[in-house]
């Protein structure tokens, strides 16, 4: 990957999340965005009249793992880290 376009990201999540949360923010993105370009392809390969393509059952498979691995490792730095509210990011700025 590495062409993914940036989406416009709303400007109090960058305030609000740690760098880390926001990396891992990102990685959920990219991998979202890849699931997306399966789904894109297999589509593109159905309109052409290719419906032999078992590979897309695995690229989507390892796609949609990607993609839970990603937004479970955000959620458990969120749960970890307690960075996903103001509150704690004030309680942070304080120390
Ligand atoms: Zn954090």
């Amino acid at each position: 990957m590495g062409t993914v376009t940036q989406v416009e990201q709303p400007v109090t999540a960058s305030s609000i999340y740690c760098r880390e949360a926001r990396r891992l923010l990102d990685a959920l993105a990219d991998a979202i965005h890849a699931l997306i370009q399966v789904h894109e392809s297999q589509f593109n390969a159905l309109i052409q009249g290719d419906l032999d393509s078992t590979e897309f059952d695995v690229s989507l498979h390892q796609a949609n793992a990607a993609k839970y691995a990603a937004k479970y490792a955000y959620l458990h730095h969120l749960e970890e880290h307690g960075c996903s509210t103001l509150e704690a990011e004030a309680a942070a700025a304080s120390r």
